[in-house]
C-alpha cells in the first residue's frame, strides 16, 4: 500500500462499484440473477441463457450501454430495475469504505463520485448504503453521454466539476478506467486490490492498489 501524499491532493474522484461498495452484487445480479430469470421467462436452461448472454456482455463491455439498464431492458425484454431490486439485499459497502470517506470530508478534501452506473442503479444503492452525505456530487457518466473509458468523460467531467488533474486521486477498480484517466493526466491513482470479497485478490498490473481503506486516511 502506498502512502499518499496528502498535501499534495485537494480534490479525491471515486468509483462505486467494485471500489466503495462489494462488486459481489454487481456480478451476482448478472452472471447469475439475470440469466436465471433470462432462463425462466424464454423456457429454457440457465447453461442456454449464460451462452446466450455471454457474448451479448462481451459486446457491449466497456460501452455507455454496458451500464444502461433501459438498454438492457429493451435488448432483453425483462426489467433489469426491479429484476436488481429482487437481490438489493447484497448491496453492501466495502470494509472502512465510510470510514475513508468520513476522513476525506474532516480533511476539507472536496469529493465526487463518478461512476458509469446509470441513474437507476445509483438510486437504488444509495436506498440501501448511506453514501451520498459524504459527496460534494454524485455524477453518472450517462449524464454526460461519454462512459468513463472515454477521454471525453474527463473533458466534460473537468467543464463540469472543474478540478486540477495534477492534484487529484482517482480510485477505480477497473483498470482500463484507470488507464483513461491516467491519459488525461490524473497525478494519484489507486486500483482496489479485491473489488468482489467472494472472489481471490486481483492483478492491478501497472497500478498500486487499495487493500484496506484505514491505511489510506489522509
Ligand atoms: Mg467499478
Amino acid at each position: 500500500m502506498p502512502l499518499l501524499p496528502w498535501d499534495e491532493i485537494d480534490t479525491v474522484l471515486l468509483d462505486m462499484d467494485g471500489t466503495l461498495l462489494d462488486l459481489h452484487f454487481d456480478n451476482h445480479f448478472w452472471l447469475s440473477h439475470l440469466p436465471q430469470r433470462y432462463a425462466e421467462h424464454h423456457g429454457i436452461s440457465p447453461q442456454q441463457a449464460a451462452d446466450e448472454l455471454l457474448p451479448l456482455f462481451r459486446q457491449h463491455a466497456g460501452q455507455l450501454n454496458w451500464y444502461c439498464t433501459d438498454f438492457w431492458s429493451r435488448e432483453l425484454q425483462l426489467p433489469v430495475s426491479e429484476l436488481k431490486r429482487e437481490v438489493a439485499h447484497l448491496i453492501a459497502l466495502r470494509p472502512d469504505a465510510d470510514t475513508f470517506l468520513a476522513a476525506l470530508r474532516a480533511a476539507g478534501k472536496r469529493v465526487a463520485l463518478i461512476t458509469n452506473a446509470h441513474r437507476d442503479s445509483l438510486s437504488l444503492k444509495l436506498e440501501r448504503v448511506e453514501l451520498a452525505p459524504y459527496f460534494e456530487r454524485l455524477i453518472s457518466s450517462h449524464d454526460y453521454g461519454f462512459a468513463k473509458e472515454d477521454q471525453q468523460f474527463w473533458f466534460a467531467l473537468q467543464q463540469d466539476f472543474g478540478f486540477v488533474p495534477g492534484r487529484t486521486l482517482f480510485i477505480d477498480d477497473s483498470l482500463p478506467i484507470l488507464r483513461s484517466a491516467r491519459d488525461y493526466g490524473i497525478a494519484h491513482l489507486l486500483a482496489v486490490r479485491q473489488p468482489d470479497s467472494r472472489k481471490p485478490e486481483k492483478d492491478t498490473e501497472e497500478f498500486a492498489a487499495v487493500t484496506d481503506y484505514r491505511a489510506l486516511l489522509p
